[in-house]
């Protein structure tokens, strides 16, 4: 027999901040302009939980989501929104994607794809043509040339490589590619617009935006600095105090030693939760007023915090300083990577 205890709260906690989260898609809405803006959903959004993410972006206005794969979209399918799936239909897809509800539709990304789609009696789509990437996506030679007949398209899309160098000449190259062959297809939007591209202003806005990382908090673009709002914090419960000597080493191969005598927590917090090894000697708690250092090397599951001359005991929780564009600079790590590491055993916490 399993014991029907719930299991004890857990000692790391995510603080996602609703109303932050709420202000970032609309200021990214107020920035789009004239288009329609979305939201990039995919990987349980960027590491916050999907579904969480999704019911507050609609009840703020947002009717676009996008995710990368079918498990994902299927996963918030009971929410009854709209759901992309970037990745659009592997044959291994298709009965799925077929039996889905219409709510849930593919990007579809190469000549095979659209194929398979069509010769399915697929529903409307999505369609993305690469122009310049080289990632996913028909070419525009390709969606040129008939591939896309027969298809009824709900958004024609591509993605801009370069968006978070405003100044980089690829975007407008992108920019002129994608306008000059969505002229020929007919789709009832055209996209292009990630978080960055969104700053880059209306010639890339086209009807609807897709911005990702930037409602989570995360600054692409220095553009975007004053708009947005952090959402994301890391709440870790202190394991254990204790008092070490001057010449007294902390951590994993011994690489911080005690100038002079130190008070030291550890905290319930490690790599195996996106706390990556990046943050070792140079990531920060805050208790009170106080910022302190991280000592030594961040470990699987624990990590170690200067304290002394603080009163910090077993049980109390400090934060640890998660701010995205400073935490990427300080562990050299992407925002992205900040965000979708974050692991499964944070309790995520939304206020
Ligand atoms: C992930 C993704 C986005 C969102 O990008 P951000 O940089 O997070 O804003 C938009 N469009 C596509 C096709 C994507 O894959």
């Amino acid at each position: 027999m399993i014991d029907p205890t719930p299991p004890p709260a857990a000692p790391l906690r995510l603080m996602l901040d609703g109303a932050a989260l709420w202000d970032n898609w609309r200021a990214l809405a107020r920035m789009s302009g004239a288009a329609v803006c979305g939201a990039a959903v995919k990987a349980d959004g960027y590491g916050l939980g999907a579904r969480a993410v999704m019911t507050r972006l609609a009840a703020a206005g947002c009717r676009d989501f996008y995710v990368a794969t079918w498990a994902e979209a299927l996963a918030v399918a009971d929410l009854g929104l709209d759901v992309a799936v970037l990745h659009g239909v592997r044959a291994d897809d298709l009965a799925v994607a077929m039996a889905a509800p219409a709510h849930l539709r593919p990007v579809l990304n190469s000549v095979d794809q659209v194929a398979r789609w069509r010769d399915a009696g697929g529903r409307r789509c999505d369609v993305m043509i690469d122009t310049g990437m080289n990632r996913l996506g028909l070419s525009p030679a390709e969606a040129g040339s008939g591939a896309l007949t027969g298809l009824t398209i709900d958004t024609l899309m591509s993605h801009l490589a370069c968006a978070d160098a405003p100044d980089d000449a690829m975007n407008a190259r992108q920019r002129d590619a994608f306008a000059a062959m969505a002229a020929g297809v007919p789709a009832r939007r055209r996209s292009l617009a990630n978080s960055a591209g969104v700053a880059l202003g209306v010639d890339y806005q086209f009807d609807l935006t897709r911005p990702g990382l930037a409602i989570y908090g995360g600054v692409p673009v220095a553009a975007l600095a004053d708009a947005l709002r952090p959402v994301v914090g890391i709440a870790a419960q202190v394991l254990q105090c204790r008092d070490i000597a001057a010449g007294d080493a902390v951590g994993y191969n011994a690489t911080f030693t005690a100038a002079q005598p130190m008070r030291l927590a550890t905290l319930n917090l490690g790599y195996a939760d996106g706390y990556w090894r990046g943050f070792s000697g140079v990531g920060r708690a805050r208790i009170g007023g106080d910022v302190r250092a991280v000592l030594g090397r961040v470990s699987m599951d624990l990590t170690i915090v200067d304290v002394t001359g603080l009163d910090v005991r077993e049980g109390d929780w400090i934060a640890v300083d998660y701010a995205l564009p400073e935490a990427a600079a300080a562990s050299g790590m992407s925002q992205y990577e900040l965000l979708t590491g974050l692991g499964r055993r944070f309790e995520r916490v939304w206020c």
